[in-house]
């Protein structure tokens, strides 16, 4: 029996297997690369406002230790599965493979709606996952992030709450912190800016000018927004964006500024005044340049993609395309894919500058900190632009095969122990 068992999980082996096939991996060496070492189900009761006790269900899972520490978010949605955190730890290995991070992928998460609670029932709840998980994780073992419904005040909790097990202040236990607690300058706008950035590199690549193009963005998270307002300092037009609501339409440019005040004060961008109303289905079909599914799996599937009529999709969620979707966008070869593990891996770079810097007690400023982040965002474009040309492969298999390839050299080299 296969306890991954998830639809995201599948879809994750259904990517390996792919690659494997390709780099002709042995079979032999095939169940020890595509299943995770670890994994961590807890139970954790939570004493809620109304003084009555819930418990919720969290998970952490550990893909491999072959070049570190393993890396990766907690995600809070009431969707958390284990198969479905085990398929994100895996894409976190690839990921980090491919920009060179030393670090294997892990995923946490629970299976909460972060929304209905109160900021104390998140407190607790934040401190007894990270009391539960407290011998799995540390700054030579794994070290959580902010994922989907996550943030810098949760990350600030889990580090108390390990530092209270250590007796002294270790930030190096996770990243994504406040500023002023070892967090890095430049963490939380890294996604969302690094998928701009690519986008743009993709722009390039096809010959499209930025100025006067228009882009759709899928989710309207920490990751979307920033993305959003980046691709408008590149010169394009914003016409469409969702949140868990729905999605609003503006073929004339939607006013970032003007959304940010109104989502600031209502917590959603509906009703937002100046856009229509538009449902996440329409919203994916949208005419544009650049889309940016930044929300959550299994988006861009074999029922839309047919559809689709952009000229490049850049991954800002983590699997947003399912492999048959891949299929029909293969055979049209219309559409440019940024593929998630290189489009989004802005956030987990400056989270291994926040872990160094940590570890040095030796802080950068904004300025490197960005220009580190696009200079190891620009090499692994290329590397992976040129096996994609060089072998005629898509984008997201050839930022696969040198994830997976790196990852299965690292543990050939190291060997089997004993
Ligand atoms: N949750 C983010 C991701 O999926 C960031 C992980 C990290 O910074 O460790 O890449």
């Amino acid at each position: 029996m296969n306890i991954y068992a998830h639809p995201t999980f599948d879809m994750a082996q259904r990517q390996f297997d792919l690659v494997a096939d390709l780099l002709a991996i042995p079979d032999n060496d095939r169940g020890w690369l595509k299943f995770p070492k670890r994994a961590l189900t807890v139970a954790c009761p939570v004493r809620m406002d109304d003084g009555s006790t819930r418990v919720f269900a969290g998970y952490r899972v550990q893909h491999h230790f072959a070049l570190g520490p393993t890396k990766g978010g907690l995600r809070y949605h009431p969707d958390v599965t284990l198969g479905e955190v085990a398929a994100l730890a895996l894409w976190m290995s690839w990921k980090c493979a491919l920009t060179g991070l030393p670090y294997g992928g892990a995923k946490g998460g629970i299976s909460v709606d972060a929304r209905s609670l109160s900021p104390g029932e998140l407190e607790r709840l934040t401190r007894r996952y990270t009391q539960e998980v407290v011998n799995f994780i540390g700054p030579q073992v794994d070290i959580p992030a902010p994922d989907v419904g996550t943030n810098e005040q949760v990350m600030a909790w889990l580090m108390d709450t390990y530092s209270t097990h250590a007796g002294h202040a270790v930030p190096a236990v996770v990243t994504g912190k406040p500023v002023h607690l070892g967090g890095s300058l430049g963490r939380r706008e890294a996604t969302g800016r690094g998928v701009a950035y690519l986008a743009g590199r993709a722009m390039d690549t096809l010959g499209l000018e930025a100025s006067g193009a228009t882009a759709v963005v899928q989710g309207y998270g920490n990751v979307g927004a920033v993305a959003a307002q980046s691709l408008v300092k590149q010169g394009l037009k914003v016409i469409g964006v969702s949140d868990v609501g729905g999605g609003i339409h503006n073929a004339a440019g939607i006013d970032l500024r003007r959304l940010e005040a109104w989502f600031a004060e209502h917590r959603t961008i509906l009703g937002f005044p100046e856009a229509e109303p538009i449902a996440n289905a329409d919203l994916l079909t949208l005419p544009c340049d650049v889309l940016v599914p930044a929300a959550l799996e299994r988006q861009i599937t074999a029922e839309n993609a047919g559809q689709l009529r952009c000229r490049v999709i850049a991954e800002g969620a983590n699997g947003p395309t399912t492999p048959e979707a891949d299929e029909i966008l293969n055979r049209r070869g219309d559409v440019f894919v940024v593929p998630d593990i290189l489009c989004n891996a802005g956030g987990v770079v400056v989270s291994y500058f926040e872990w160094v810097q940590d570890l040095q007690s030796f802080f950068w400023s904004e300025g490197e900190v960005m220009d580190k982040l696009f200079r190891i965002l620009e090499g692994a474009f290329q590397s992976t632009l040129n096996v994609s040309r060089k072998q005629n492969l898509p984008m997201r298999t050839a930022a696969l095969s040198l994830g997976i390839r790196r990852v299965w050299e690292a543990k050939k080299s190291r060997g089997l122990f004993p």
